[in-house]
């Protein structure tokens, strides 16, 4: 999935590495399983991810896999 195209019309690219529009996270629960330990490639690999597009700053998350059409949030000012 190189780019994907934004609810503002943006096509944004996410196939740079590291991606300037990807933030990961993981859960409080998977992160709990690390307490003591650190690999950073292990992590990585427990962890989400979502997009930020750079032209309105709504998130994407693909929850369903890559396959499927995002969920966006957005500001709620917005
Ligand atoms: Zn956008």
């Amino acid at each position: 999935m190189p780019a994907y195209l934004c609810k503002c019309g943006s096509r944004v690219s996410v196939g740079r590495i590291p991606c300037e529009h990807q933030w990961n996270f993981i859960s409080d629960v998977d992160y709990d399983r690390y307490s003591g330990k650190f690999d950073a490639e292990e992590l990585f690999k427990e962890m989400k991810e979502f997009f930020k597009c750079p032209e309105c700053s709504r998130l994407a998350f693909f929850w369903q896999g890559w396959d499927a059409e995002p969920v966006f949030y957005t500001e709620e000012s917005k």
